[in-house]
């Protein structure tokens, strides 16, 4: 579905469109296992058949690189779907639990069905991975939806609109473009479930139109995911490592590393080495180099470069408004109170502040709102068991960053202001299912202690 010509207006298509898909979730074709594998074919079909629009959408909205846009858009989705078809039947199945000897003879166990339709809001940085994989999730789970991109990334959004009509069932998925304006529409609709990314600041208009119909919400937001480094680490490997997690897509990533915390010992050589790896993945200027991205917009843009000002930079610092480019840059031990250490990066600006040691870092981390990741470089155990006990996080990943989104077993959603609920795999299958608790009684023999009349001496047994 298109965009109105006036976002002010929603598209008077959409409650069609809605009730379309409640009809068709209500005659069950949705339920049909066979329906369910041929959408998530039909969906792999479409990205592979248009691959290179989909470069290009990327390309236009945020200069993605062809070979970060195909790791963590195209391969991701691939990815996900080919390990969703792996599984559908399984997840699908009914799951026995055991039946205490009160409740004998009898069996029990849970039986997942899809919860209806329901309505998936994405945010502009991973502007297809972000609606589709929770939408491969949803149609696993036998769920008609509605998809609505981000507008601020315009290319990908209106590439979803063309597409997902021509490959999947129109009867049972639509795509309604717009902004807030169209999104809030949305929102005043009743649905099974809404799965929203983006900011804290819509999360909570999101849960809010979803409490009036006390619709269940999954929130992936945000948050300034730390990463520590202590002094019994690898610091080349952390360098490379954080380099790579951090300037991906230009810093706008919600579990990009937000800020260092660097055991005082080991801080300079952490500079250098993370200045060389700036250099070693993207040449002597990376702010000239294809496989570094730009700046989703002028606003975002004035707002990063703001958060560098009175900042003593010791790398990068370099902006290009024109091109909406900001070089990687790193910023030395800025005030806690400052902008740059209040509010979620989402930018190439990396600050890197000292500490004394491990311990001291988990004092500033559990100061703070609990984060959507975190990361911690060491090769002490007791210092990686320690970190873990003292702090909470979405997700945590040890000597690298980022990575534990290539495994499909891992839950991914946050804790506290970062998000609630979670996807991935099982997990989504899980979040768009309500596992429905079944427990069947036998007729072959009934214990009549139960019923009244009731007497004391029933108490004893
Ligand atoms: P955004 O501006 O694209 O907004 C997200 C969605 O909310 C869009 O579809 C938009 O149309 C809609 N929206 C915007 N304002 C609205 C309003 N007032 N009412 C209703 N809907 C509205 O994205 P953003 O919020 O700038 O995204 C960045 C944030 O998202 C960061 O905090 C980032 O960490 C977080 N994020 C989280 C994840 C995750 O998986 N947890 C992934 C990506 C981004």
């Amino acid at each position: 579905m298109t965009k109105s010509n006036d976002d002010r207006l929603p598209d008077p298509g959409i409650e069609n469109a809605y009730s379309q898909l409640n009809r068709a979730f209500r005659n069950g074709k949705t339920r049909d296992p066979g329906w369910r594998k041929q959408q998530l074919q039909q969906l792999e079909k479409l990205l592979r058949e248009n691959e290179s629009a989909i470069l290009e959408a990327l390309k236009a909205d945020l200069g993605k690189s062809e070979t970060e846009a195909w790791t963590s858009e195209i391969g991701y989705l691939l990815a996900d779907i080919k390990h969703t078809l792996r599984h559908l039947q399984s997840w699908a199945e009914l799951r026995p639990v055991s039946t205490p000897i009160a409740a004998q003879p009898g069996r029990s166990y849970l039986l997942p069905e899809p919860l209806g339709t329901v309505l998936i809001i994405g945010a502009w940085n991973y502007p297809l991975q972000l609606v589709l994989a929770p939408f491969i999730a949803a149609l696993a789970a036998g769920n008609c939806a509605v998809l609505k991109p981000s507008e601020m990334a315009p290319a990908c959004s209106a590439l979803l609109a063309e597409l997902i009509p021509q490959y999947m069932d129109e009867q049972a998925v639509a795509v309604v473009e717009g902004g807030k304006e169209v999104s809030q529409a949305l929102l005043a609709l009743k649905w099974d479930h809404i799965f929203y990314t983006g900011g804290e600041v819509v999360g909570k208009i999101v849960m809010s139109a979803a409490a009036q119909y006390l619709t269940p919400v999954t929130l992936e937001l945000g948050g300034k995911s730390p990463c520590l480094v202590d002094e019994q680490s690898d610091i080349a490997i952390a360098a490379r490592r954080i380099v790579w997690g951090k300037w991906m897509n230009c810093g706008q990533t919600c579990i990009a590393p937000d800020y260092v915390l660097v055991a005082s010992s080991v801080a300079d050589e952490l500079v250098v080495a993370l200045r060389q790896e700036i250099e070693n993945q993207y040449g002597k200027t990376p702010i000239n180099s294809i496989d570094y991205g730009r700046i989703v917009n002028a606003s975002h843009f004035q707002r990063l470069s703001k958060l560098l000002d009175e900042m003593q930079i010791v790398a990068g610092g370099e902006t290009d408004e024109t091109r909406l480019k900001i070089a990687p840059t790193i910023v030395l031990n800025p005030s806690y109170d400052s902008d740059l250490m209040q509010q979620e990066i989402f930018g190439p600006i990396l600050p890197v502040l000292t500490v004394e040691d491990m311990a001291e870092a988990c004092d500033i981390v559990v100061t703070r709102p609990k984060p959507l990741a975190l990361y911690l470089f060491t090769q002490n155990d007791k210092t990686e068991a320690s970190v873990l006990a003292k702090t909470s996080a979405g997700s945590v990943c040890v000597n690298d960053t980022m990575m534990f989104m290539a495994n499909q077993k891992l839950p991914f959603g946050g804790v506290g202001t970062s998000g609630m609920g979670r996807y991935h795999g099982q997990y989504g299958f899980d979040t768009f299912s309500h596992l429905k608790s079944v427990m069947h009684r036998s007729t072959k023999m009934d214990v009549k202690v139960r019923y009244a009349p009731y007497s004391s001496w029933k108490l004893w047994l």
